[in-house]
């Protein structure tokens, strides 16, 4: 059979190395992302290996993924300290020697000398590459990406740390792919939703599961709610395949099931909670404040995590202490005696005050019990939250499950949920 080299890929392998992922000390999230990087083209991963630092690991590894697949990437072990034996992996396992490359060399001399800083002698085995193999530049770091050719496989590798791995990956195997492969239409659609479990979300989709044979729906729990993810069991990249149709068929599955959910679902476009709340604030030109206790800053940190906050954004208050309650929100010491300080009370008072300190357009005030132990009689996980308005304040109480983290964080993305259903169901008043 003729070899061309513009065969599409099907499928590939991804080695991930280092001690620190092998002892638990550091999640592997450059696997997550090549995974799925490489997804959206159409490749499916059919092996994931990791393996430790030392040199004859990564040789057998990578020996048996050449056994195994025509695509392989590597990430980890490009630096330059003792403990990064990739590149002499490499090296070994085509049976080149390691030779530098004049103009890495010259770009690593100039970096330093830009920072008036020494050039340690180690940051030479930068310049190295396996005799015949291709770099790829790394426009955030200092280790360029490696592209070489194996008995008929090609393997790609990466630097570990994750800022460079996701640059590379867009730089070198995102233009491979677009080359082999072509532009696939997106193969998936994805539903973000807030309010409501797993199985009740499953429990309203049942029906138009049931009637599409062709259509596949998974329900992921996250922290971020419940993201429900369409995919379509007919093949692409078949003959008979449409891409059109394929695309209308995904477009009409998500759009039932938006209509179905109704306004649990906050994003069809892969976004945060918190940023289509700022979306919303800023088409309706409405700002927020927020005074906050148990989540202790955290709704805070959700709306400033997003670029262009401080357009809506009139800011924050974490009194925390009961005292602080009443001597700077004006929360009379009678109520809290009476009702506790993980009350309606409470809440109302909060939100109305950050929304009267700050001119905000909207207040949101939250009191709860994050745990481990029930204060005030009152049983861990329950949640006061406040909407403060020009026209009225509306409290509501939620029992939130969960350890102390997932409590907070639950509670402090349903104030977020909280504000953007007012939004949309009041046109932003
Ligand atoms: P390295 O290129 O092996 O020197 O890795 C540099 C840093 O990147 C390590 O200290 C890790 O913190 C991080 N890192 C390496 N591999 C991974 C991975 N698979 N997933 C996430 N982070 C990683
Ligand atoms: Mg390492």
């Amino acid at each position: 059979m003729k070899h061309t080299n513009k065969a599409p890929v099907h499928t590939a392998e991804i080695i991930t190395i280092g001690d620190e992922l092998l002892g638990g000390q550091t999640a592997d999230t450059n696997f997550i992302h090549l995974a799925k990087r490489l997804r959206d083209f159409g490749v499916r991963v059919v092996r994931h290996v990791t393996v430790g630092d030392g040199e004859d690991e990564i040789v057998t590894a990578l020996r048996e993924a050449v056994r195994r697949e025509k695509l392989i990437i590597v990430t980890g072990g490009l630096g330059v300290t003792p403990d990064d034996r990739t590149r002499a992996a490499l090296a070994r396992l085509a049976g080149v020697p390691l030779v530098p490359d004049h103009e890495l060399l010259r770009e690593i001399e100039v970096f330093f000398r830009d920072r008036k800083i020494r050039m340690p002698s180690l940051n030479i085995a930068q310049a190295l590459l396996p005799k015949g193999a291709r770099k790829i530049a790394n426009r955030v770091g200092l280790a360029p990406g490696i592209r070489m050719e194996v008995r008929g496989s090609l393997l790609f590798s990466f630097p570990g740390v994750p800022v460079e791995l996701h640059a590379l990956t867009e730089d070198g195997i995102v233009p491979f792919l677009k080359s082999r492969n072509g532009e696939l239409p997106s193969l998936e659609r994805e539903l973000r939703t807030w309010g409501r479990g797993e199985t009740r979300v499953a429990e309203i989709l049942k029906e138009l599961e049931e009637g599409e044979p062709r259509l596949s729906i998974s329900y992921l729990p996250e922290d971020r709610g419940v993201t429900i993810r369409f995919k379509s069991g007919g093949r692409p990249r078949t003959s008979r395949f449409d891409p059109e149709s394929f695309r209308e068929d995904l477009d009409r599955w998500s759009d039932s099931a938006a209509d179905l959910l109704g306004d649990a679902v906050y994003s069809t476009r892969r976004e945060e909670l918190e940023e289509v709340v700022g979306y919303l604030l800023v088409l309706y030109r409405k700002t927020v404040a927020v005074a906050e206790s148990c989540t202790g800053g955290k709704i805070a940190a959700y709306l400033t995590s997003v670029p262009g906050s401080s357009a809506y954004f009139r800011g924050g208050f974490v009194p925390y202490h009961a005292e602080t309650k009443i001597s700077s929100f004006g929360i009379s010491p009678e109520i809290i005696s009476e009702k506790g300080t993980v009350s309606e009370e409470v809440a109302r008072g909060l939100a109305e005050g950050a929304r009267e300190q700050t001119g905000a357009d909207f207040g949101i005030g939250l009191t709860g019990i994050a745990g481990p132990d029930s204060v005030e009689d009152k049983p861990v996980g329950l949640v006061y939250c406040a909407l403060a308005t020009s026209k009225e304040t509306a409290v509501f109480e939620w029992n939130v499950i969960g350890n102390r983290a997932r409590i907070r964080d639950r509670a402090a993305r349903s104030a977020l949920n909280l504000l953007r259903l007012h939004l949309i169901r009041g046109g932003g008043r």
